[in-house]
């Protein structure tokens, strides 16, 4: 495995496993205790999976100590504001069945983030939080939260894939310390990721498949990469990426497929607000 370096200090795997859309809790429990036989050590929850529990379980059952893995959670748009954020984070450490998360996120940028921040921070000063981030804050967002808080968020994990590389985002997030993490690192499959030509004609090349080098592709760029797939051959085949290295060449090639916008949501249209807005 390899880690990146927090601008904290923590150390982090740059590969882990995502548990969105696995919403039944068995499932969920038998996917991250077979993540974690894999040797998946970082694994990525939230809130709004309703799949917090099944993690900690998974954790439990799974034989590893707690000090070896990696766990992330994020806190949903309803527990936003300093009081509603400072009770889900003590109901995420009590799912999670441990007494500290290694990473907590704002899952959206909306509502009281800013009151969200502050009980994070506050968590964190308590050893609560190892680290704290944001996901989905586009740079504008990111630089004004940076700007009016005491603590740098460590993490902003967001849409990263082949079809939406974010090198502009990264390069602010760079200038401030900030970990770019990609979520979707495959587009869930969007645009036919798993049929691409451009990646099988790479794919062929180091006997890797399209998936290997999309991860390989992100990593290489130095992004926290957290797959999904309930498949356990999948987690195999998506953990196997650090036997081989893609020439520039072929980095650049890849870079050739950036559309530069998201293939889910845009933050910044009204209608992702309202949507978003709208989960509970
Ligand atoms: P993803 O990892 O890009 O894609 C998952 C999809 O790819 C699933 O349909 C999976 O199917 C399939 N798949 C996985 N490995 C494959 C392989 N080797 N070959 C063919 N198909 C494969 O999508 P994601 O789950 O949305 O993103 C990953 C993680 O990022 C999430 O689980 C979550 O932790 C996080 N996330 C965060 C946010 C946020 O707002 N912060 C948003 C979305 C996701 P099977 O499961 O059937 O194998």
């Amino acid at each position: 495995m390899e880690y990146v370096k927090l601008n904290n200090g923590l150390k982090m795997p740059i590969l882990g496993y995502g548990v969105y859309q696995i919403p039944d809790l068995k499932e969920c429990e038998r996917c991250v205790i077979d993540a974690i036989d894999v040797g998946y050590r970082l694994i990525d929850t939230a809130q709004a999976y309703f799949n917090e529990e099944a993690v900690g379980n998974a954790v439990e059952k799974s034989g590893v100590k707690r000090e070896d893995l990696f766990i992330t959670s994020k806190i949903w748009i309803t527990n936003a504001g300093y009081e509603k954020a400072k009770a889900s984070i003590e109901e995420s450490l009590n799912k999670l069945k441990s007494d500290y998360i290694d990473l907590m996120l704002i899952h959206q940028p909306f509502g009281d983030y800013y009151g969200t921040y502050r009980a994070m921070e506050e968590a964190y000063k308590e050893g609560k939080l190892k680290s704290i981030g944001v996901s989905n804050f586009y740079p504008d967002r990111l630089v004004d939260l940076i700007k009016f808080n005491e603590i740098t968020p460590m993490i902003n994990q967001v849409e990263t894939h082949p079809f939406n590389q974010q090198n502009e985002a990264h390069e602010i997030m760079k200038k401030y310390g900030v970990q770019i993490e990609a979520w979707g690192p495959f587009a869930e499959g969007k645009n036919d990721m798993f049929l691409n030509e451009v990646l099988k004609e790479i794919g062929n090349k180091y006997n890797k498949s399209n998936a290997q080098i999309a991860l390989r592709f992100l990593i290489q760029k130095g992004i926290v990469v957290i797959p999904k797939s309930t498949h356990k051959e999948r987690m195999n085949e998506n953990f196997d990426v650090f036997d081989f290295n893609l020439s520039s060449e072929d980095m650049d090639i890849i870079a050739t497929l950036d559309q530069k916008e998201s293939l889910f949501l845009n933050h910044y249209d009204p209608e992702t607000v309202e949507y978003l807005a709208s989960v509970h």
